[in-house]
Parts: C-alpha cells; sequence; structure tokens
C-alpha cells in the first residue's frame, strides 16, 4: 500500500512524521507523495484540511488520518503516543473506510464564459473586502431574501464544529448528507430583514448568492482565501464526491463533540 504523511511542520510532527514513515517503510509500505492510498496528517484538523486539498483530485483512491500533536482534533483523533498502534494497523489494513459530505463551490463570473470551482471540507465563507456585503439568496431557483451584514458561510457537517458553530451554528452528524447556511452579523431591523437562522439544506438543494452590491467578494473555501473579481453568482450545493477517512477503531462522532467542547481527559 502507498502512504504519505502530511506534517504540520513543527519539531514534534516532524518528528512524529518521521518515526511514522520509518516504521510504516519496514513493514513494507511504499511512501508515494503523487499517488497515495492512505495521507497520515500530523498536527492538527488545519494539518487535515491541507492535506485534502492536496489530494482532493484522488478523493475515491485516497483514505485520510489524523495524529493531533495540540488538542484532540475532529478529523486527527490519534493521540502521538498511539502512534505505534496506527501503524501496525495501517500495515494490516485493519480499517474501514468511512465517507463524509463535502461542499461544492462554484463561483460564477461577469463577462466571462468561465467558472472555477471548489470543494470544501469544512466550509466556504463569503465576505465583501470594503463594504457591508448584500447579497440577494436563492434556494432552489425561488427568491428567499436579501442579506446586509458581514458575510456568509456555507459549511458541511464535518465542519459544522469549525467556523459554523462560532456563528451560532448547529452541529451536524456528518452521515448526514447536508450543508448548512449561517450569517454573520446580519444588519435587522423594519427596513432590512434576513431570516436569522441558520439554514439546513439537503443533497439536491441548491443554494446561489447574486451580489447586489460590489462586484468583487473574499471568498474562503476552507483555510484558502481570495478575492474574486467580477463575480456573477456563486453556487452551494452538496457534493457529489465525499471524503474517505479510514476508521481504525469507533470514536463516535457525539463523543468527539464532548471531549472537545466540554471536557476531556485526552
Ligand atoms: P486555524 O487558525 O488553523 O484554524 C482555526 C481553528 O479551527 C483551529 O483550532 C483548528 O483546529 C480548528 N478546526 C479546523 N477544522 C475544524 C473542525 N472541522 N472542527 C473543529 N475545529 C476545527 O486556521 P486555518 O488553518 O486557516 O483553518 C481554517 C479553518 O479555520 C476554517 O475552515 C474555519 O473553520 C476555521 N475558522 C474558524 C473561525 C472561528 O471559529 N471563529 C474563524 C475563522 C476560521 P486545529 O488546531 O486542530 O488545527
Amino acid at each position: 500500500m502507498k502512504f504519505t504523511i502530511q506534517s504540520r511542520n513543527d519539531e514534534i510532527s516532524n518528528k512524529l512524521m518521521n518515526e511514522a514513515k520509518g516504521y510504516l517503510i519496514d513493514f513494507g509500505l511504499i511512501f508515494d507523495e503523487e499517488e497515495p492510498e492512505i495521507v497520515l496528517s500530523i498536527g492538527g484538523d488545519g494539518t487535515l484540511l491541507h492535506g485534502f486539498h492536496k489530494y482532493q483530485h484522488r478523493l475515491k483512491e485516497t483514505a485520510f488520518v489524523g495524529i493531533h500533536t495540540g488538542h484532540l482534533g475532529f478529523y486527527a483523533d490519534w493521540k502521538p503516543v498511539e502512534i505505534e498502534k496506527l501503524v501496525i494497523s495501517i500495515s494490516r489494513k485493519e480499517f474501514k473506510v468511512i465517507e463524509y459530505p463535502l461542499l461544492e463551490v462554484v463561483i460564477n463570473y461577469q463577462n466571462e464564459k468561465k467558472t472555477a470551482t471548489f470543494l470544501a471540507l469544512n466550509e466556504s465563507t463569503v465576505k465583501s473586502p470594503e463594504v457591508t456585503l448584500v447579497m440577494d439568496v436563492e434556494l432552489n431557483g425561488e427568491h428567499f431574501e436579501r442579506f446586509r451584514g458581514d458575510g456568509l458561510c456555507m459549511s458541511t457537517p464535518s465542519g459544522s464544529t469549525a467556523y459554523n458553530k462560532a456563528l451560532g451554528g448547529a452541529i451536524i452528524h456528518p452521515s448526514l448528507p447536508a450543508i448548512q447556511l449561517t450569517e454573520m452579523a446580519s444588519i435587522n431591523n423594519r427596513v432590512f430583514r434576513t431570516v436569522g437562522a441558520p439554514l439546513v439544506l439537503p443533497a439536491h438543494h441548491k443554494c446561489v448568492l447574486t451580489p447586489v452590491k460590489g462586484p468583487d467578494f473574499m471568498v474562503t473555501v476552507d483555510h484558502l482565501q481570495i478575492l474574486h473579481k467580477d463575480v456573477k453568482s456563486i453556487e452551494y450545493k452538496v457534493a457529489e464526491e465525499e471524503v474517505r477517512f479510514a476508521r481504525f477503531r469507533t470514536f463516535p462522532f457525539w463523543k468527539r463533540v464532548h471531549d472537545s467542547f466540554i471536557d476531556s481527559d485526552v
């Protein structure tokens, strides 16, 4: 089996990376940065996001697993002391693959036939670089509301514990193929009105954001942030593609939520 390792590049993560790489090669696995079947991420959830984007062109062939060298991660849920146990399980292929939904982001530009398509593991946000964001929100072809405020965030279920949670969104179990739209400081008064609550959209529903003010927008896709000029619309839906995680033991999602946000001995 071919593997690669994505490290956060700090001293502890790099030390663990060299240790894991040595063990896995000793066990007969092949180190292959181009076409890995398994990506071992060592760092935090941010490190796994980087690994995901590096290998997003081969999601069907690649599974991800993460060791956290900081606090417990949602994607990186193995402890450094468990490294030997993990590499033995990888080499024996003692894992099953579980799949989580992703968000598809399509950006259409004015006066251009060109579109840009992205996949997000956590979320995509839209902000206006200088002024208040004013965008029409359309759901399945019907006008829903005119949003005025700091920005909008569309997240995946596994990303619902990240930025979405800070915006008051619900935590969604990743077995549900859904996406969630949350508001960032919407302007709400007698004149301007938004729904003021997170919206959870099922697969096959589409959300389209159309600019009312200004054609340039700061759009994030996970950790990547790009200023998109002359934007005509931004489309969001549950992606056809899914991310695959290698699961070696049961570690229920709600236990991870509990251990991350309530109380943990990890
Ligand atoms: P970062 O500062 O490395 O990440 C911000 C924090 O989000 C880190 O503590 C990271 O955990 C955590 N995180 C990432 N994915 C998560 C998930 N699915 N569930 C729970 N926590 C998660 O910034 P970055 O490298 O640019 O990462 C981008 C991510 O940061 C975005 O996808 C967004 O979700 C998050 N973010 C959050 C806020 C907020 O909460 N107010 C604001 C902006 C961005 P690790 O320490 O394990 O890496």
